[in-house]
Parts: structure tokens; sequence; C-alpha cells
């Protein structure tokens, strides 16, 4: 008997769906897997300590239950040091294995302004010891997004200014066009080591100027033509 057979009545109470609302629409975009990628940008390549040009792209998860939408971010526990990484957010409407870059762009919905919010303090310990990633970049509500954008509104985003103010002061500061990997390679690199499918988030990597955040301030993320993202440090 498989799990179709059986009738549905969970032991424990059913999770809610993560999902992000559609810009300019009451229409819901469903959550499945939430993939990162690391050093994409030069600049905050060498303010992390490495050589942009001597690297492949590489990938983390974050917990797909992490996503915020209410533009609220509760300072997580464990940490001193907790940092804003702004980053543009590609929502897939499709999937598949091997993709070629030339086929990518006909697997994006549409994109967001987003925040790979990172315990650094846990991030650099979990680095220098060799260990997984997860309790620097994959706690509770660390990735605050904004409304997406479908494609047929933003057309392809291949440059645009990505930037982040904190409490009305710019921090970082980018553009689209700088990535490392743009993010056609970047679906065609994933989908190398992952099957990618509807409902997948990935965060393409920060521009320069990553920095703390504290209680109380304001995070305001705006990237191209896509809705802006304000997030409340709580
Ligand atoms: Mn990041």
């Amino acid at each position: 008997m498989n799990l179709r057979d059986r009738v549905l009545d969970f032991v424990v109470d059913l999770a809610p769906l993560p999902a992000v609302p559609v810009a300019g629409t009451r229409k819901t975009f469903p959550v499945r897997r939430l993939y990162c990628v690391g050093r994409n940008y030069a600049e905050h390549a060498r303010e992390m300590g490495h050589d942009p040009l001597r690297e492949k792209p590489f990938f983390f998860q974050k917990a797909p239950d992490s996503v915020v939408i209410d533009g609220v971010f509760p300072y997580p526990p464990a940490s001193g040091d907790v940092h804003h990484e702004i980053e543009l957010v590609v929502a897939l409407k499709a999937g598949g294995h091997n993709i070629p870059t030339a086929k990518a762009k006909d697997l994006i919905y549409g994109y967001a302004v987003g925040l790979d919010m990172t315990r650094r303090d846990l991030q650099a310990e979990a680095k220098k010891q060799g260990r997984p990633w997860e309790a620097g970049k994959a706690f509770d509500r660390a990735a605050p997004i904004g409304a997406i954008t479908p494609l047929e509104q933003s057309g392809l985003l291949v440059k645009g200014l990505i930037t982040l103010d904190v409490n009305g002061e710019r921090r970082q500061s980018g553009d689209i066009a700088d990535m490392i990997w743009p993010v056609t390679d970047i679906i065609a690199e994933l989908s190398q080591l992952f099957m990618l499918a509807p409902g997948d988030l990935i965060f393409t990597g920060t521009p320069a100027g990553v920095g703390a955040v504290n209680r109380g301030d304001r995070l305001h993320g705006e990237i191209a033509r896509l809705a802006p993202l304000d997030v409340m440090v709580a």
C-alpha cells in the first residue's frame, strides 16, 4: 500500500506551505526549495578574503520555511554578528536536470528582492572547522523576500542597480551585470547537481558592503524594476 491509498490522517499538524506573493495580484508562488549561490560578485568575494577569479560557483540551501513575507526579521538566537546580504532571487516555473544555458531562461517565472540573512560568527566558525553552514545560513526566518515580479513584467534581468539601505543609509550597492555567474549560468550549473523543479527559489549572491544589523534597524532593498523589500529587525 502506498501513501496515495492511505487516508491522510496526519499524526502531527501539517506544517504551513511556504509561499511568496506575486506582485500586483492575489496570486501566490509556492516554495519547494531554496538554493543560494556563494560569492557571485567579485568585490564581495574580495571583502570575504577570496580570489574571485579562481572559483567556480558553489551552492548551499536554506530551509524553505525560512522565507519571511511579512517584513519582520526577529534577531536570531546564538549570534552576536548577524549580517545582511541583499540578493536577486529567481523563481522557477519549470525544472529539469542538465539544463543548457541557452534554455535556462525558459525556467524563470519571475524575480524578487531577497535578503540572505547570515549569522556571520557561526558561519566563520563552521568554515574554520570545516563544518556545514546550516547554523550560519539556514536558521528560522533567515530569508526575507519581497513580492515576486513575473518575467512578463520585468523582462529578462541582465543589468540594473541592486542596493540595500539601512535606516536610510546606503550600505550595499552593485549592478546585476557584475555577477560573476549570470542567472542563466547559475541555473545551468545548479541543474548539474540537483533536479530543479517549479517552486524553487535561487538567491544569486550579494554585492559588496555586507555588514551587521541591530534590533530596530529598517532595511530597504531595491533591484531595477522589481517590487522593493522592506524589513524591520525586531
Ligand atoms: Mn548570500
